[in-house]
């Protein structure tokens, strides 16, 4: 029986096991749509996409030393891959596809219309659940329900797997080197800080479990330092998976996950909140239509406000950490976690901008652009989400810069304009710039007074 792997957003080999098993069943061939229209829709960054291609290119030599050619083919919406898969089967006699479960509704349908003419074709469509550890809905409550809130779902999490050493199926194939490989796809190089190459990766991964996980705990709300991992774009793209990761971990800390007291165990509480995030957008499809988890917000009158949310897009709110984190960026395609928080909460709560509109810039530029945890980090910041922050929690982006870049060092580096005015001063310049008679023009003003917005933000959630 003739199998056909479908690559999409699991750009991997040694750690796929979808692929091992197509391979196991004799595969000779992969596939990968290039869907450039519905990409679009989704609202892609071009950076993600950059990495995704050179992702391709690399993978389609690394098959071809195995002998398996890997098929690039455009298809602009999901409906045209649809028909360039089945047609594709028709041409190389495919009678059984493997690939790996997506979890956006629009995936979700578009596996569900192919499963259909597979049906009628004769031809076996499997899905793995690879860009997961704990399959979607495996993790539930005693009435069998999607937990709501991410303490005891990792609690269950950690039950279910706590006597489980990871280890990966071993690569079935010796190298046979053929010419199978495909016409390279265009890079623009936007993405070429970013290797996609496995030895590069391999010593990313490896530096971060050996040297920084232990510090993770103390380091990762440190915009200024490399605290955390920096692995986003590639598991977003399943260029690496949590699986691989944990496999790694529990080599060094082979009983990482019966102590999740330690401090080590942090930066796996944060691959959990991944899975959790995934486990929700797969449990509520609303999630993927852009509607609140929590259905009462649905009353909050968010403003329209182009000009705010211009300023809020380009860095110049007048708030010195809003303003370097908005520009990381859009200069880089990542920003840190923190700021993320603290960019949303401004955003949401000091603007009162629906989250939407921020959860849309944030996919147009990063690189680890992710639905499910972009969905789940807005829906947090704005109150709307699943275990969300309570509405009256309204960030302070002054406190929150003089606690997580008290030097300024951050700041400096994306607003050079502030690089002179001293670190006491960094976090709200304004009376300073002043006092020493600086050109007005030489940073923005405040866009909305603290105290005013968030009693704003504060009095719209209560209504
Ligand atoms: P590390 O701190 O090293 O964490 C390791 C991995 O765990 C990350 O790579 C990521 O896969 C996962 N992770 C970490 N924190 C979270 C979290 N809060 N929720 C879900 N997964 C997490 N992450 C994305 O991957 N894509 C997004 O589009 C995205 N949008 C976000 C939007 C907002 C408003 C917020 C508050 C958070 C968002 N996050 C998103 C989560 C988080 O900010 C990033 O995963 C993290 O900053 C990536 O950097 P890192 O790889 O160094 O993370």
């Amino acid at each position: 029986m003739n199998t056909l792997f479908w690559f999409r957003r699991d750009l991997r080999l040694f750690s796929n096991e979808a692929l091992i098993e197509a391979l196991n069943n004799g595969a000779k061939q992969a596939i990968f749509f290039i869907c450039e229209k519905q990409w679009q829709q989704h609202n892609a960054a071009p950076i993600q996409i950059d990495l995704l291609k050179r992702r391709i290119n690399y993978l389609s030599e690394q098959l071809a030393r195995y002998s398996i050619a890997l098929y690039v083919i455009e298809a602009p919406y999901f409906e045209d891959c649809e028909k360039a898969l089945l047609s594709f089967c028709d041409k190389h006699h495919i009678k059984h596809i493997i690939a790996n479960k997506e979890y956006e509704l629009n995936e979700v349908n578009r596996d569900a219309k192919i499963l259909a003419q597979c049906d009628d074709k004769d031809i076996t469509f499997t899905l793995y659940e690879g860009d997961v550890i704990a399959p979607v809905g495996s993790v539930k409550n005693q009435s069998n329900e999607m937990y709501k809130v991410f303490t005891p779902f990792k609690k269950q999490w950690l039950k279910q797997y706590q006597d489980t050493h990871f280890s990966l199926t071993p690569w079935p194939l010796e190298e046979q080197p053929s010419d199978n490989s495909t016409k390279e796809l265009k890079s623009d190089g936007c993405s070429e800080k970013w290797p996609v190459d496995e030895e590069s990766l391999a010593t990313i991964v490896d530096n971060f479990i050996c040297d920084k996980m232990s510090l993770y705990d103390d380091q990762r709300d440190i915009p200024s330092i490399k605290g955390t991992s920096g692995l986003s774009p590639y598991l977003a793209l399943g260029i690496i998976s949590p699986k691989q990761l944990l496999v790694n971990i529990q080599s060094r800390y082979p009983d990482i996950l019966t102590t999740s007291k330690n401090k080590t165990f942090t930066w796996v509480n944060e691959l959990i909140w991944r899975e959790f995030y995934r486990h929700l957008l797969s449990e509520y499809p609303k999630l993927s239509r852009g509607e609140n988890f929590n259905e009462k917000y649905n009353a909050v009158k968010w403003r329209k406000n182009d000009a705010e949310f211009k300023a809020w897009c380009e860095g110049k709110t007048g708030y010195p950490l809003v303003d370097a984190a908005m520009r990381q960026l859009v200069q880089t395609g990542w920003m840190h976690n923190r700021l993320r928080m603290v960019v949303a909460s401004f955003l949401t709560k000091h603007l009162l901008i629906d989250w939407r509109e921020g959860e849309q810039f944030f996919m147009q530029h990063l690189i680890d652009g992710d639905l499910a945890s972009n969905n789940g980090g807005w829906q947090w910041a704005a109150s709307t989400g699943c275990d969300a922050q309570p509405y009256f929690r309204v960030f302070n982006p002054i406190t929150q810069s003089e606690r997580f870049d008290p030097d300024g060092k951050f700041i400096r580096k994306y607003l050079p304009e502030l690089e002179n005015v001293p670190d006491k001063h960094i976090h709200f310049p304004h009376i300073y710039l002043a006092s020493i008679g600086a050109d007005k023009h030489c940073y923005w003003p405040a866009i909305v007074d603290h105290k005013a917005a968030r009693e704003r933000a504060i009095a719209a959630f209560k209504v």
